[in-house]
């Protein structure tokens, strides 16, 4: 499956590896945010709050 590609030059997406301006298109960097971290992050503090309630820690 392709993906959607980004021109760093130019900021231009496209389809094509090389860009209309004739500078290859890269995959956009994934975003600094990411879902799983928070989600994973909250698991942690439930887990953590779940053995305080037990008396374990
Ligand atoms: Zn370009």
């Amino acid at each position: 499956m392709k993906s959607i590609l980004k021109c760093e030059s130019c900021g231009r997406y496209t389809m094509k590896e090389a860009c209309l301006c004739g500078k290859k298109a890269l995959t956009p960097k994934p975003a600094k945010f990411s879902i799983e971290d928070k989600y994973g992050n909250y698991r942690r503090k439930a887990k953590f709050s779940f053995f305080r309630e037990k008396g374990l820690l």
